[in-house]
Formats: C-alpha cells, structure tokens, sequence
C-alpha cells in the first residue's frame, strides 16, 4: 500500500485526480505482475515509486491480492486520452474479461480499492478504459460490474460515411456507378473477379454482370447490411470491439459492425445505405470532426 504521506500529499503540481479508470490486463495466465511489468517496459512506460514498470497505480491479482506499483501522485499514461491520464488514477484487474470472469475476490478487492480511492478524491468519473479511448479493455464481463459514474466522456471521432450504390440509380455522386463504388466500397481484386468467374458469372470490366456488383463492400453489404438500419451501422478501427455502440452528435447511435484497411484511429466510417437512399443520407449528413461517446 502507499504510504499516507504519498495518499494525501501529491508532489508538485500534480492535479487533483478526477477520474478513475479501470482496466483488464487482457492477460488469462495466474502470475501477472512480472509479465505485465515486462511487457510495459518494453513499451517505454517509466518505473514507477515502486519499481514496477506497469502503467496501473495498482494491479488486482486473481486471488484478489493488491499490488500497489505507482504513488498516486503520478499520472500514467494508460490509455490514449491525455487528458484524462493527467487527471486519473488507474486500477487493473489481472484477467482476459472479454472471455472470462473476473473471480469473487478480485471483486471484492476491486470494490474496496474504489471505496477507499473514491474516499479520498470524491470522483467525478468512474470508467472503464473503454469510455475514453478506444479499447476493449476491460471486457464486457468485468464493466458490467463497475459502478461507473458519469461515465459518458465526451471524444472526438472523424466521421465519413460510404455507401453501396447500386446500377442503374438516377443519380452518382462522383457521376458513374463504377466510380462511385471504387470510392465507396474498392473495386474487386483480379482475385476475387476470377473466383466469380470461376463460378460461372458474367465479368466485365471489373463488374459481375450477373448482378451488377462492383465492389467488395457491395457485395458484402448485400450479404450482410440488407436487413440493418442506414446511418446505425459503421466500419471502426480494430480497438473497437465488433457490437461497440457510439452515440454521435447530429447522427445518434451507431454500432460497430466491420472493418476497414483506412479505418484507423478514431474514424469512424458509417454506412448511409443502398442507392440513392444512401446518397441522399450522405448529402444531408454530417461528418468530419464530431463529438460522441462510447456506450
Ligand atoms: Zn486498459
């Protein structure tokens, strides 16, 4: 444990925390305190007062045990949101909770670490991890059992849009169907057009005539996106979990449903639908920078 002098006497001008942040160590092994020390070094997290290299202020073992690795004067750098690292303090509980449940006495020590921290500081914030940047951490079974607080932060996404345009349609925005799929979906592979021709489809320059398909996301979207919702569904970054729900300003809620090779960082790339439903839906929608949080 930290010494009181180091609880109730922050160094400098350290700000008052105001948030505190709860993490996985999306580790399932028993021992975890060397292996996430070692692989946060070699990250280039500094040592901390306790000579541990890990990130978290302290680290919940899965026998419940508390290993203090930081005073709670400092303010590490765990997750991706600066500002909220200046102003937090950090907890991690040993485990994978996207795939397993955290046990009865890491719980318990969870809870106790929070009384006593929320004791001290009064929190405006309780979060997981994934409230302010994006991560998985700390896995669904574990967030379900933090008693968050104020826990939707306000972030800033850079929102595109795409949409799947179909043959024939009155109307192309960048004025043909083939360019407007090359921009919104990529155009087939060699690959991809010499299976369909394998198949026995029609192919003509780089359209399965068949169909009238073009594109990798338009085939895909009339696989998968036929049922769903335009402007409910989008393409994020791999930090996102597939299912994670994002409440856009001007936009409202959209759930992460694909990928994408330029879908990185915070974009987020939401599908407006078919045709000319879906253009009319990315003429009269906002993008660019908008502000949003993480359900
Ligand atoms: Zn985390």
């Amino acid at each position: 444990m930290p010494t009181r002098e180091r609880f109730f006497r922050p160094q400098g001008s350290v700000a008052r925390p105001r948030t505190l942040v709860i993490h996985h160590t999306a580790i399932e092994d028993t021992e975890q305190s060397n292996t996430v020390s070692k692989s946060h070094a070699s990250k280039g997290y500094s040592e901390g007062a306790y000579g541990e290299n890990t990130c978290y202020h302290a680290l919940i073992g899965k026998d419940g045990t508390i290993k203090w690795n930081r005073a709670l004067s400092e303010r590490p750098p765990c997750t991706r949101n600066t500002e909220v690292n200046d102003s937090s303090i950090q907890i991690a509980v040993a485990g994978d909770f996207t795939k397993e449940e955290p046990t009865e006495r890491q719980l318990n020590s969870l809870t106790k670490v929070i009384t006593m921290l929320d004791s001290i500081y009064n929190f405006q914030r309780i979060v997981g991890h994934k409230n302010v940047s994006p991560s998985s951490c700390p896995g669904k079974n574990l967030m379900n059992k933090i008693p968050l607080r104020n826990n939707e932060v306000a972030l800033v996404f850079n929102v595109t849009r795409y949409y799947s345009p179909i043959p024939g349609q009155l109307k192309y925005f960048n004025g043909s169907y083939k360019k407007d799929v090359e921009i919104n979906c990529g155009l087939y592979t060699d690959e991809q057009l010499r299976k369909f021709e394998s198949e026995g489809k029609k192919v003509r320059n780089g359209i399965v005539m068949d169909d009238g398909t073009a594109g990798d996301c338009v085939h895909a979207a009339a696989v998968s996106l036929k049922s769903l919702k335009p402007m409910t569904v989008a393409a994020c970054p791999k930090e996102y979990p597939i299912g994670t729900r994002v409440k856009l300003e001007g936009i409202g809620i959209v759930t992460c449903l694909d990928r994408g090779g330029a879908i990185k960082g915070n974009k987020i790339d939401i599908w407006t639908g078919f045709g000319m439903e879906g253009l009319r839906n990315i003429i009269s929608s906002r993008g660019g920078i908008l502000s949003g949080v993480i359900l």
